[in-house]
């Protein structure tokens, strides 16, 4: 039972000795930087301040500093859920809204009293205050009855499996299984949460995320959301509320906040799936599942409803994983270039370089890399498809040459992982030296990448490329974590701005202003620049007049074969 009683009333001094003296502050800020478990937490409470926690019982006093309470509450704790926490600046005051499962909802409102002084101190025992109650409710929730939790996931409150599995049974058994649609949900953007704020607020985040899915899928789809570990979900809802579902999902944002106090975007791929009469459990996760992975690719959209022709496209995966090495020797990957241009002069764009982009042709279709790469990238297979890439470039450079044309500089993508391969420079100068070609037309694309460990094993690789006289690009820059302050950081002669950064500028809006200062930050620390993904003359101009010279994109050149591209060379 949680008794949240207001109406009493204890003087600052005192609820500041009880509840938020600075070293308990301190306590659940440690606590909450390393993890969100509310038995680690609630641990560390119960020894703080017995007073105000009592087994399952929190006991929220009002004080004269506070109106914490807008209403005296009195209910189950398994019948309540925190659907957001929100810090309002303007007043002040910290909401935590709760959503009764029985419908309804109650939103607790810690505020200052209008004549009180809202010192620093104050607003940090408010902070403690509501964190307070947030982590007992999780708390209380954990200890919910064995059998709930062998039905719940621990983290987010909401079904897990065994609870889907459950629900799934029952609509087989009543027959209207075939009325559903099974989504696989996963969250796009979780891993720049979690960099960005840490991995205890990315896990509140989560739990947001989470109740707000089951809240739609109960109330709204007649049906049940579970989490599945990690950030994949499975939404389980009535088909004919289907569209409405993926409508509510493009716009969820959680409210909670601690550092920036904005709501946080969080965006969704979908993986969903009709089901027809005759489909069991499997068919339908493992449907749903599939859609799911082609909405993680870039070349799919973020909403991909199931077809089976797309089981086709599985089982061809499957089999190129087992059998790279036959891919290679069969010749079945195919090396496109991309030319890159100086755009300096209006109307006379000019090829000064290329990217090789590789695509795999199976049974007559030419894949695109982000359908197989990000699978490969996983098993660590991906490395022998970037070295044969580059060992291709190396062999259309000497065919060019002896074309007689005037080669320009290629880059070869490389993932991140060959960081951690110790032999991996070796590996690159050998192809080069191999086919005797002049190293300053080569060039290396790895992806951006804050993590100290990558930085320390990227600088060691720089330093052994420059003395081939190699030269290496920082690619999607922007597309991940990035600060402005982190450009200073990265070794490379390049940088490569992503597309989506590019996508926005020249509408005069504040991402042109932000654009700007990274362009003008990359030229001074000498650095050379491409704007990846430039589609538009519109975007060409913006980038022409803030000094950027060098773009890759539709609006000069897509991709093509060997044989198109030696046209630009031409
Ligand atoms: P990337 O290295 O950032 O390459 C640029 C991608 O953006 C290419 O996609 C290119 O076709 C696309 N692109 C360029 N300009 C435009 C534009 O104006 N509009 C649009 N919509 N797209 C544009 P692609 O060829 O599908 O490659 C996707 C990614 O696959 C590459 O992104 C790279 O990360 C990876 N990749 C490609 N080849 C290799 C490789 O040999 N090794 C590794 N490890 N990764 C590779
Ligand atoms: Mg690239
Ligand atoms: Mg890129």
């Amino acid at each position: 039972m949680i008794i949240i009683r207001s109406g009493q009333t204890v003087e600052r001094g005192n609820l500041v000795s009880r509840v938020a003296s600075s070293s308990l502050y301190k306590i659940l800020s440690q606590i909450s930087d390393q993890s969100f478990d509310p038995d680690l937490i609630f641990s560390a409470f119960r020894k703080e301040i017995p007073a105000f926690v009592d087994e399952y019982s929190i006991v929220l006093l009002k004080a004269s500093i506070y109106e914490p309470v807008r209403r005296s509450i009195r209910m189950n704790v398994t019948d309540i859920e925190l659907y957001n926490a929100h810090v309002e600046n303007d007043t002040n005051s910290i909401e935590l809204e709760f959503k009764i499962v029985n419908g309804g909802k109650v939103v607790i409102t810690t505020v200052m009293s209008p004549n009180s002084i809202w010192t620093e101190e104050a607003k940090e025992d408010n902070y403690v205050l509501s964190r307070l109650i947030f982590l007992l409710v999780g708390r209380a929730k954990t200890t919910m009855s064995l059998k709930n939790i062998m039905f719940t996931d621990r983290l987010t409150g909401i079904s897990n499996e065994a609870s889907l599995g459950q629900f799934m049974n029952k609509a087989i058994s009543m027959g209207v299984f075939a009325n559903y649609c099974s989504n696989f949900v996963n969250i796009k953007n979780m891993k720049v949460i979690n960099s960005r704020y840490s991995d205890s607020i990315g896990n509140v985040i989560l739990t947001g995320y989470a109740q707000k899915l089951s809240a739609f899928a109960e109330e709204r789809g007649n049906g049940i959301a579970a989490r599945l570990g990690g950030d994949n979900f499975l939404v389980f809802i009535e088909a004919d509320k289907e569209n409405e579902f993926l409508e509510f999902i493009k716009d969820i944002h959680i409210l909670y906040t601690s550092c920036d106090d904005v709501p946080v975007k969080v965006d969704s791929r979908v993986g969903y799936y009709f089901i027809k009469k005759g489909d069991g459990l499997n068919d339908v996760m493992s449907n749903a599942d599939i859609a799911c992975k082609l909405a993680r690719n870039d070349t799919y959209p973020d909403y991909v409803m199931f077809e089976p022709s797309m089981m086709i496209h599985t089982l061809k995966m499957k089999q190129l994983e087992q059998n790279i090495p036959d891919a290679i020797k069969n010749r079945e990957f195919v090396v496109y270039y991309q030319p890159k241009a100086d755009i300096s002069e209006e109307g006379n764009y000019k090829t000064n370089g290329a990217e090789a982009l590789v695509r795999w042709g199976k049974d007559g279709e030419l894949i695109p890399p982000g359908e197989f790469i990000p699978a490969l990238e996983k098993s660590g297979l991906v490395s022998l498809i970037d070295y044969y890439v580059l060992e291709q470039v190396c062999v259309d450079i000497t065919k060019w040459i002896s074309m007689g044309l005037k080669p320009v500089k290629v880059s070869s993508n490389f993932s991140r992982r060959h960081l951690h391969d110790a032999m991996f420079a070796d590996k690159v100068e050998a192809i080069i030296k191999k086919h005797n070609v002049d190293p300053s037309l080569i060039e290396i694309e790895i992806t951006e990448s804050y993590e100290a460990e990558d930085m320390e094993a990227l600088k060691r690789f720089e330093q052994r490329m420059h003395l081939l006289g190699v030269e290496l690009s920082v690619d999607d820059f922007g597309s991940g974590f990035s600060s402005i302050r982190m450009i200073k950081n990265i070794v490379s002669d390049t940088i490569k701005i992503d597309k989506s950064i590019i996508d926005g500028v020249g509408d005069n809006g504040s991402e042109d202003i932000i654009i700007s200062h990274i362009i003008s930050m990359i030229n001074s620390l000498g650095k050379k620049i491409v704007a990846e993904g430039v589609e538009t003359e519109k975007q060409a101009k913006f980038l022409r007049m803030n000094n950027c010279m060098n773009i890759q994109g539709f609006l000069y050149a897509r991709p093509c074969a060997e044989e198109i591209f030696v046209n630009y060379l031409k």
